[in-house]
């Protein structure tokens, strides 16, 4: 067990007020990684207080300037990427391969951030009289707040605090209390990296009482959010109540169509890499198969084979492909959804049991587990459930397969595999997800690209590409009269000609 992992506040790494603490726990093996600061509202108060203050300098300093911190950023993580990684896995659960993935997100938007100091790009547009001249700039905005969930601990803090350091808002963070440590490790980065103290502050604890001292604080003017619907939906309501802009990244209950001319083999590889990856624990996960009735035999027989052998364990070692869920409550859950299933009449191939892998029997494993005869009405193929479970729809026609996909309350990711190049533009014209593959799973975002969903996913905002600057930004319009005189818009129009 490591030292107390402790808030980072105005460039002191300080213990939460109350001197309380609280464990993180490793899913895989059970044992405490370190104690953690268990902070309050008067420790939000003490971060938002420093955040505001580094302010007035941080938004002062050039973007260029800004940017080229962001490159030291991306510099560190791309040296401790390994030594990231390992504690990602240890942390979080999630296996070593797609642990350096995650840290490589954040390399990555580091550097497309840091490219942002030099771009920030406002415009200009003609204006209607003479000897004016009118453009509308990128503002920043002050304190922002970015809440966080676990199952990307160090990718979604990367995409919410780079887009905001750069276009020159200072920052409190709150990590999910299930992986604080990375939390602290990945500011410490910035520290390392020369962030001017107050500019970046992590407060380290629970949801309620952090999350809501910082949706209740007038002073964080946004709040940028990724979890769950139901945490999401009650902190947009708090923090309307105080005028905040809040970004909304939610659930998912994405599917991939499997279309009768599709390439099987590349379907299965795609489905079980998309359903089991990250123990069916991404935002992003297929946890829906909507399957044309002439492939669907040869689908679920080679689904079914493929998902019994996958290698569950503590996924440091890389062999292991399926790692834990993030804690026991997270089990239940998954154990809950699979009764839940077998009420409905769902018919149930493999799986469907907590697992005894990991070390000695211990860890929050559960198999990977595969309904059949879903409809699409039932709740496990409406509700999230955040595990390792697959739901296969069988359906007639492609019309029938969008319908279904759309059908439900989130729409974050969907997929069709098809070799017909009409079906896939049918598919992206109509399927009303904020992302659409073809031929390729529901995951596997890259950051240049506009990253979010639509209906219970969101409210309409995106993070990642240059969208995610919305969020951290408030436009300025500009209007600079050179004319010597007074020109009124939308009146003295009529007399420019004989005045031009
Ligand atoms: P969660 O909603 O329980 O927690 C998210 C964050 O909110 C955590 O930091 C948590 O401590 C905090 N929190 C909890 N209760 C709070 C409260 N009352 N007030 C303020 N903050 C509070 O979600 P989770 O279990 O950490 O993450 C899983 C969820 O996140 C899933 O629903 C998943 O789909 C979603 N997710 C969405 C995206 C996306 O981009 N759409 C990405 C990843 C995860």
């Amino acid at each position: 067990m490591s030292d107390l992992v402790r808030n980072y506040i105005g460039g002191q790494w300080v213990e939460a007020r109350s001197g309380e603490t609280f464990d993180s726990i490793n899913p895989a093996t059970e044992e405490v990684i370190a104690p953690i600061a268990k902070s309050g509202a008067e420790d939000v108060q003490a971060a938002v207080e420093a955040a505001k203050h580094a302010y007035k300098n941080w938004r002062l300093l050039p973007a260029p300037r800004r940017g080229e911190i962001l490159f030291r950023v991306a510099q560190l993580l791309t040296e401790r990427k390994e030594q990231l990684a390992q504690l990602l896995t240890m942390e979080m659960g999630k296996v070593i391969a797609e642990a350096r993935g995650d840290v490589q997100e954040a390399i990555d938007m580091a550097f497309f951030m840091g490219g942002e100091g030099r771009r920030l790009h406002g415009y200009t547009a003609p204006v209607e009289l003479p000897n004016k001249f009118g453009m509308a700039i990128r503002d920043s905005v002050g304190v922002v707040a970015l809440i966080t969930p676990w199952n990307f601990p160090i990718a979604i803090p990367s995409w919410k605090s780079l887009p905001a350091l750069v276009a020159g808002n200072t920052v409190v963070f709150k990590p999910a209390s299930d992986t604080p440590k990375l939390g602290a490790e990945f500011v410490r980065i910035f520290a390392e990296a020369g962030i001017p103290d107050g500019v970046f502050n992590v407060v380290l604890g629970p949801g309620g009482t952090v999350g809501n001292a910082i949706a209740d604080h007038p002073d964080v003017r946004v709040i940028s959010f990724t979890g769950s619907t139901e945490v999401g939906y009650e902190m947009y309501a708090r923090a309307a109540k105080k005028g905040k802009k809040v970004s909304l990244e939610l659930g998912g209950k994405n599917a991939i169509i499997v279309m009768d001319d599709a390439n099987l083999d590349l379907a299965v590889e795609a489905i079980l890499w998309s359903a089991f990856g990250t123990t069916g624990q991404r935002c992003t996960a297929t946890s829906r198969i909507i399957v044309q009735n002439g492939i669907r035999p040869k689908l679920v027989e080679a689904l079914v084979e493929r998902a019994k052998a996958l290698k569950l364990g503590y996924g440091i070692d890389p062999d292991v492909q399926v790692g834990p869920l993030i804690n026991e409550r997270a089990r239940q859950t998954v154990a809950e959804y699979v009764e839940i299933g077998k009420g409905e009449g769902a018919r149930m191939l493999t799986g469907g049991e907590i697992a005894g892998h990991g070390c000695g029997g211990v860890g929050y494993f559960y198999q990977p587990t595969l309904f059949d005869n879903v409809r699409a009405d039932m709740r496990i193929a409406q509700e999230e459930i955040f595990g390792p479970v697959l739901s296969i729809i069988e359906v007639k026609t492609l019309e029938e397969a969008v319908e279904v996909n759309n059908n439900v309350k989130y729409g974050l990711s969907s997929s069709i595999f098809t070799e017909n190049v009409n079906a896939a533009f049918h598919a992206i014209r109509d399927l009303t997800t904020g992302i659409v593959y073809i031929n390729h799973g529901t995951i596997g975002a890259e950051i240049q690209f506009p990253f979010g969903g639509t209906r219970g996913t969101g409210n309409g905002m995106r993070e990642a590409g240059q969208t995610a600057l919305d969020t951290f930004t408030e436009w300025k319009s500009v209007y600079i009269d050179y004319s010597g005189r007074l020109q009124r818009a939308q009146i003295d129009t009529d007399s420019i000609l004989g005045d031009a």
